[in-house]
């Protein structure tokens, strides 16, 4: 590895003499090449035409990329600024040469696809791109000339416009460093004020459609402005003191109307655990880093999650304080999901109306009258998510249109009215004061039974090599298991889908998870390894994948249909 690299001129010279030789000797550039300030790395060539593209990397010193160490002397700025730089050449690249840089949308993660060298590091401020290209090859042979065009100056040019400080917009890039800092600066300070969310007044909150990610714009747009009564300022390290909405830790929900815009504010608040980039309208809208959307999803497979506080005598007599099922009811699902969630570490709950299980929500006074509590095995949440924060320290905040009873249980109202948010919780405490005749069905939600996941039935091996990819966020493909993620909504990409592949496949590697380590703790591992940056996922193989957090590394390691767990 350590080998010296070649010169560039050579990697021509090879390429001509390489013109029309089967496409197969594409292979034996594999290498270091060194060219005019910068390293050209081929990673993986490819195997012939049609396979997926060759791996490839740049490589440019800390003197030929010319940051100050101001840019990336923290963890933070450098993620900012590997993020700034990849979107720089992803855009140089978009030029139909099939050149790919994956730069991600409009959330600012740690992805493979570029890095700087921090301070404890070789040449610390250097600059690694990793991107993918296809090598040319008609009728399967080399193609010596195109691939010299591609290799020797399509790629240094690249590198030119894109990763050297001096080819940069310096205001932009201060823009967006600033940007991720102040929302990173902004989340860091929601535990010492208490709360589990804050959104800035003037916040763009709705997208410009469900396939597009970016602010909605024209003039119907709304921008957030908060209610009086939880208005909270906060002191932000550029953005100087910004004011907002802060949702305050305990159980909120929100009302108001259909099309009023409250799905809208709870998607900010799921989306809040990630950076923004500068105008996306939500890089003051920001939730704690261990906030988790739960929702149903029948036909999930469950693997002995205690399910007890919401399910118990079911008619088939299943213990369900150690419940497993291939075909999980919406109900038993969305249970089972808040379970996980608390037994993975959640701090908070995001819960919508609009995808969860009614009848896992709520139950009136009326039904309660009906059915007598020993003919319904359901618990509803309403009834526990006091406890939840109360005995857990887990906050829980709610949408729900539709149903009055948990004005009773809720310590902060809010009602959407056309897109405006009101402050209505002494109006709602008023009628909660009113007895509907409806009896609390319980009063603790019980402690997380930690599961230990065996090992053995966690495979994503195929024929020797780990195999992991994405099906858009809808699904990862891990060895020969595919697992459903599409109620798993807080996953940014595509790419963080692979991150989550990676990171199930270092929790085997690594022997995080050993047979007798709980999730949680093995997750604590994981999270350590998370927290150096790419460099551990990456050692798993070198392809684009962004990081992902412990919550959707454990939402994929529970729907994985062979899970096995001890207990
Ligand atoms: P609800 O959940 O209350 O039924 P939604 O959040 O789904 O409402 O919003 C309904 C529609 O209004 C969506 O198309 C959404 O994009 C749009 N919308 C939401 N917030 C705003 C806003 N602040 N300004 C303009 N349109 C908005
Ligand atoms: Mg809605």
């Amino acid at each position: 590895m350590t080998r010296r690299p070649r010169p560039e001129g050579e990697l021509s010279s090879v390429l001509r003499r390489l013109d029309g030789a089967p496409y197969g000797r594409y292979k034996s550039l594999t290498g270091r090449w060194s060219g005019a300030g910068h390293v050209l790395e081929i990673v993986r060539a490819q195997a012939d035409p049609f396979a997926p593209p060759a791996r490839l990397a740049l490589h440019l010193t800390s003197e030929a990329a010319g940051f100050p160490p101001e840019l990336w002397l923290t963890p933070l700025r450098r993620r900012a600024l590997a993020s700034f730089l990849a979107r720089r050449a992803a855009a140089e690249a978009g030029d139909g040469s099939g050149v790919l840089v994956d730069a991600g949308g409009q959330e600012v993660l740690e992805r493979a696809s570029c890095r700087i060298a921090g301070p404890d590091e070789a040449d610390p401020g250097s600059v690694t791109l990793r991107l993918n290209a296809p090598l040319p090859g008609p009728r399967r042979r080399v193609d010596g000339r195109a691939a010299e065009e591609l290799l020797c100056r399509r790629l240094p040019r690249l590198a030119e416009l894109s990763l050297r400080h001096k080819a940069l917009d310096p205001a932009a890039l201060r823009r967006f460093i600033e940007t991720v800092e102040d929302s990173c600066a902004l989340r860091e300070a929601l535990p010492g004020l208490g709360l589990v969310a804050f959104v800035a007044d003037g916040a763009v909150l709705p997208r410009r459609s469900g396939v597009d990610d970016r602010a909605a714009t024209g003039p119907g747009v709304i921008p957030f402005r908060s209610p009086e009564e939880l208005r909270v300022n906060v002191e932000l390290p550029h953005a100087g003191r910004v004011s907002g909405m802060g949702v305050p830790e305990g159980v909120t929900l929100i009302v108001g109307g259909g099309f009023h815009g409250k799905s809208t504010l709870l998607r900010a608040l799921e989306s809040g655990i990630h950076d923004h980039v500068p105008g996306d309208g939500r890089e003051l809208a920001v939730s704690r880093p261990d906030t988790v959307k739960v929702r149903a999803e029948d036909g999930r497979r469950i693997e002995r999650v205690d399910l007890h506080a919401f399910v118990d005598h079911l008619p088939t007599g299943q213990d369900t304080s150690d419940f497993r099922t291939d075909n999980a009811s919406g109900s038993t699902s969305q249970a089972a999901s808040i379970v996980e969630a608390v037994e993975a570490g959640a701090r908070v709950l995001l819960i919508d109306e609009d995808t969860a299980a009614t009848n896992l929500m709520i139950r009136d006074a009326r039904m309660q009258a009906l059915v007598a509590k020993e003919r319904e095995p359901l618990t509803p949440f309403v009834d526990l998510v006091r406890s939840l924060h109360r005995d857990h320290g887990v906050s829980t905040v709610l949408v729900m249109g539709g149903s009055g009873d948990y004005m009773e249980v809720a310590d902060r109202v809010v009602m959407m009215d056309g897109y405006r948010p009101r402050d209505v919780t002494a109006r709602a405490r008023e009628l909660a004061a009113v007895p509907t005749g409806r009896k609390a069905e319980a009063d603790a939600f019980p402690a997380p039974v930690h599961r230990r996941p065996d090992p053995a039935s966690v495979d994503g091996v195929v024929r020797g090599r780990v195999r992991v990819s994405a099906r858009g966020t809808d699904a990862l493909v891990f060895g020969e298991h595919t697992v459903d993620l599409r109620a798993v909504e807080q996953l940014a990409d595509s790419r963080q889908v692979v991150g989550v592949g990676h990171a199930l496949a270092l929790l085997v590697r690594d022997g995080h998870l050993d047979g007798s380590r709980t999730l949680a703790a093995a997750l604590d591992l994981l999270d350590g390894q998370l927290a150096q940056g790419v460099g551990p996922l990456l050692s798993v193989r070198d392809e684009d994948f962004a990081v992902p957090r412990r919550f959707e590394v454990a939402a994929a390691l529970n729907r994985l249909r062979t899970l096995a767990v001890g207990r």
